[in-house]
């Protein structure tokens, strides 16, 4: 493809009338352009020349450009964001994301915990020129406490310990000086521990993501981070008895049992999780939720709502399956059988909360993150994110709203609005041109005719051989 690409460039070189100065870049022609900024223009003529959109204008007036591609019929969307992953929890997934994410429109990639040794390497090959891969921002390992729940025994190692404000300090002065582009808080650190970790990072200048740690409160951990994950702990602050819970908590978590950090947070979690959900107190939650309207909520509702939207369900599953390892096909095709005979009620307790919460939260005026957790548990990369649109318009996001998560916020959350998330003149050429309109309908998201990712044009059959390319490494 990039020979084809580059033929149609040389013919218009050789085209081009003399004594002109040669027409450069790629025009897209007669498209929808649709963005969560500008709204929907019609009939537009969109240029990208190297990694910069250089024109945005009606397609009724003239404009030169080397190579052109007809947009008439298809619609015109910023390149989408993952802002949830995970490269190198298993190994079996970290060769083919880069393909995969991009295949499905995905051109940025947040991932929000690996160890150094490991994730390094993979951002900086992703990140060499002319790699074919999504851009990535990453955070490093999980920020524990004196606890640690992915600590490499029952669960990947992807956690590192910090037992003091001096440890915090210096883990992510560390962090910093290896280059992060912001730092994961996870959810065993003390409320002294989690001070001097929002306080160095906001020294580096790193934007903070968190968990809700068990020894604070959402309202209380909210206000100081950037952005929260799977919306998990929020339901014990929105409990009527919230503070008698976190008492209780603070309680346990001195281990006294000495449980594993893993074993310890899962047992907060079944004593605490469903009792709060059940006894939800709407004031005193939209108090919580009026916290966090400066804090981006990352629900990953793919992930906390499957019981809901079962993937193995939806019609393009199989073709999505094909795409991953083989071993990992297998175990998945188990998992999703062992999960559609025998659903955990809990598991759908908290899904129903979860989608009712973001509904609120959306009211509320809490801004929203499209993020997947992918690879983790059924999560093909790239095709789950289109699965966690869809279920944020099923809870009351509009398709353009739920575009916004995927493009607008990111780039916000990374200061990075003026370089991506719409399409304007002078941004980062990432983009994703569709059969179908998202508008009417986000899962049209999924039909995909062509991506360009920095500024590099893919089209369908481009994408596909990716995948197969992927495929031949990975096996
Ligand atoms: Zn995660």
């Amino acid at each position: 493809m990039m020979q084809r690409t580059a033929t149609l460039i040389v013919l218009a070189i050789l085209l081009a009338g003399c004594g002109q100065p040669p027409a450069s870049g790629t025009a897209i022609t007669n498209v929808t352009v649709i963005d969560a900024v500008n709204g929907v223009r019609e009939n537009q003529t969109v240029v990208f020349d190297g990694d910069e959109i250089t024109a945005v204008q009606s397609s009724a007036a003239d404009i030169a450009a080397a190579a052109t591609i007809d947009g008439t019929g298809k619609f015109l969307i910023p390149g989408l964001w993952d802002f949830h992953v995970h490269l190198t929890y298993d190994d079996r997934f970290t060769d083919s994301m880069p393909a995969l994410f991009l295949s499905y429109g995905i051109t940025s990639v947040r991932d929000t915990g690996g160890l150094m040794r490991k994730v390094l390497p993979v951002v900086e090959k992703m990140r060499a020129a002319g790699a074919v891969a999504p851009r990535v921002f990453f955070a490093g390992p999980l920020l524990d406490g004196n606890f640690v729940v992915y600590d490499g025994e029952s669960r990947p190692e992807i956690g590192v310990r910090n037992a003091t404000p001096d440890d915090a300090r210096a883990t992510i002065r560390g962090l910093s000086a290896q280059g992060v582009d912001f730092i994961k808080i996870y959810e065993m650190v003390s409320p002294a521990v989690f001070d001097a970790m929002v306080e160095t990072a906001q020294e580096h200048g790193l934007p903070i993501d968190s968990h809700v740690p068990l020894s604070l409160r959402a309202s209380m951990a909210g206000p100081s981070v950037d952005s929260m994950e799977h919306l998990r702990n929020i339901e014990m602050d929105c409990a009527g008895n919230a503070p008698e819970l976190h008492e209780t908590r603070l309680e346990l978590l001195k281990n006294p049992d000495g449980l594993s950090g893993a074993d310890l947070r899962s047992s907060l979690h079944s004593l605490q999780r469903l009792p709060a959900i059940a006894d939800y107190d709407e004031a005193r939650c939209d108090r919580v939720l009026d916290t966090l309207t400066s804090t981006t909520q990352v629900p990953t509702l793919r992930l906390g709502a499957l019981n809901l939207a079962p993937p193995w369900l939806k019609d393009d599953w199989q073709d999505a399956l094909s795409r991953i390892r083989a071993d990992a096909r297998e175990d998945w095709t188990d998992a999703s059988a062992a999960l559609a005979e025998n659903p955990s009620d809990e598991f759908t307790a908290f899904g129903e909360w979860a989608m009712f919460l973001i509904g609120r939260m959306h009211e509320r005026g809490v801004p929203i993150g499209a993020g997947t957790d992918t690879p983790i548990f059924l999560a093909v990369p790239g095709y789950s994110l289109h699965s966690e649109l869809e279920l944020l318009v099923r809870a009351g996001l509009s398709p353009l709203e739920a575009l916004r998560s995927a493009t607008v916020r990111p780039a916000e959350y990374f200061s990075l609005q003026d370089e991506m998330g719409t399409i304007d003149v002078g941004k980062k050429a990432d983009l994703v041109l569709l059969d179908a309109n998202p508008l009417e309908n986000i899962a049209n998201t999924r039909n995909i005719a062509a991506v360009v990712s920095k500024g590099r044009f893919y089209s369908h059959d481009d994408l596909s051989d990716l995948i197969a390319a992927a495929h031949g490494r990975g096996k």
